[in-house]
């Protein structure tokens, strides 16, 4: 291998590698289904951003290939095997509240903002340029690169599927869509509904109308409501109310309205991969129902949420909490939760389960004690967890030029969200967002440090030469 300086390489291309990156941040490509048509499924900015990708390796003497207008690739260097650098040039919906011009790839103080400056059109380029400067300086390689180009990463990954089932699988490669230095283990997901069917509904005096909290299977719900039918004193139970929320330092509200009784509760919103950041407002007034006397339907639905989910973020209450030394603690995060009387119940759960879990058996003990309280499991999906060992040739060679690159120790990094990486069968996530700096992904004035882009084209560069030996 020939010795390189790569960050000077890349220092004489960085009026260009800005410029370049800077048209395909004023490209708008967030997904647009309204408009989408044959050539253009995900709308007309993806295309576009697409296409810009394209143009630009054409031209550079990569071997370009469109892939169903929702990937593509840039290939280069001959061999075997192939390695592959996994990008994506859709965006996010810019949202309100910008200081600068969402599109407007904006330079100042030594930062490029707009949308998808740092997620991932930023990281794209960079990983672009890398590429570029192997090709312009003929370096001689034993193996093929493809930077692989997706349009759908934010939303649905139709784009890998597509370019998956079409395309040759790389032997090995990583995402730069993520934080440096590596993240070799993520958790599996997996989406699951537990559903109480309707009953006939015995007449009390108390009965559950209806009750529901959260949208989301990976956010813990920051509200919840419950509507009561309830005939005698209210005042009572009012006032148990109130000395609930107090006790357990949440903020409430209650009104009448036709007879009914309607509890609003407000939790603490939080990421669901950790569910112990948050307070699970349905969770919370579920809790407090259980005090009450209720007809048998809504007691089934309540004993369940409060005996078997609350406060049991680790899985204890199905029977599957379970923890390694690589991903850690299995969560569970109770994200929708909705009864109605007439049509039953049912927990919306999204569940984080580390690398080493046994999901099968998992599958059949969460069945098994859903049953055993009239339960039953459906829709159910699953991400498999991802984890690449840390004595694989790619973690070496990435930690190696990491730390050449930046002098500091490259830690291997486990995490509980899915990134790009497990798109591939043999890859990693290996940057851009350095360690200690501010991750603006997906916020207001997203950026990128100009400094960063560099730094991190230069440790691409120095990586796809070496993988490529
Ligand atoms: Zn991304």
């Amino acid at each position: 291998m020939q010795k390189i300086d790569w960050m000077q390489e890349v220092n004489e291309r960085k009026d260009d590698l800005v410029s370049d990156l800077r048209q395909l941040l004023q490209i708008k490509s967030v997904l647009d289904e309204e408009n989408a048509s044959f050539d253009a499924p995900l709308g007309k900015g993806i295309k576009e951003a697409l296409q810009y990708l394209l143009n630009l390796g054409e031209k550079d003497g990569f071997i370009a290939k469109n892939v169903g207008n929702l990937a593509g690739h840039l290939e280069m260097g001959t061999g075997e095997e192939l390695i592959g650098v996994l990008c994506h040039v859709d965006v996010v919906p810019e949202g309100d509240g910008w200081s600068v011009d969402p599109y407007g790839g904006e330079v100042k103080e030594g930062k490029i903002y707009s949308r998808g400056a740092s997620d991932d059109k930023g990281p794209t380029m960079a990983a672009y340029y890398a590429m570029k400067i192997i090709k312009e300086l003929k370096l001689p390689l034993n193996k093929r690169v493809r930077m692989i180009i997706g349009t759908d990463e934010e939303s649905n990954w139709r784009c890998v599927d597509h370019y998956f089932k079409n395309e040759e699988m790389p032997t090995t490669g990583f995402a730069p869509d993520a934080d440096f230095p590596i993240i070799n283990a993520e958790k599996g997901i997996s989406d699951y509904d537990i559903v109480l069917p309707a009953k006939k509904i015995d007449q009390t005096n108390h009965m559950l109308i209806s009750f529901y909290s959260g949208r989301r299977y990976n956010m813990v719900p920051d509200h919840a409501t419950a509507v009561l039918s309830f005939s005698g004193e209210q005042t009572d139970l009012i006032q148990e109310y109130s000395s609930f929320l107090e006790k357990n330092e949440l903020k409430g509200s209650y009104f009448i309205e036709s007879g009914e009784l309607h509890l609003e509760l407000e939790g603490i919103s939080a990421h669901g991969m950790e569910p112990k950041n948050g307070k699970n407002a349905g969770l919370f007034l579920l809790k407090f129902l259980t005090q009450l006397e209720l007809d048998s339907q809504a007691k089934r639905y309540i004993d369940f949420g409060v005996h078997i989910l609350f406060n049991q973020s680790r899985g204890e209450g199905l029977g599957i909490d379970f923890k390694d030394e690589i991903t850690g603690d299995l969560t569970v995060n109770v994200g929708k939760m909705q009864y109605e009387q007439a049509n039953g119940g049912s927990f919306g759960i999204n569940m984080r389960y580390p690398v080493t879990f046994d999901m099968q058996k998992g599958k059949e003990t969460i069945i098994k004690k859903a049953s055993e309280h009239g339960f039953s499991i459906e829709n159910f999906s699953d991400s498999k967890p991802h984890h690449v060992d840390e004595n694989n040739a790619l973690i070496k060679i990435l930690q190696k030029v990491y730390e050449e690159q930046t002098g500091e120790k490259a830690e291997l990094l486990s995490i509980g969200g899915g990134t790009y990486a497990r798109s591939l069968k043999s890859g990693v996530a290996f940057g851009a967002l350095f360690p200690g700096r501010p991750d603006v992904m997906h916020q207001k004035d997203e950026y990128m440090f100009i400094e960063d882009l560099l730094k991190a084209t230069a440790i691409y560069a120095q990586a796809i030469y070496e993988l490529a030996q």
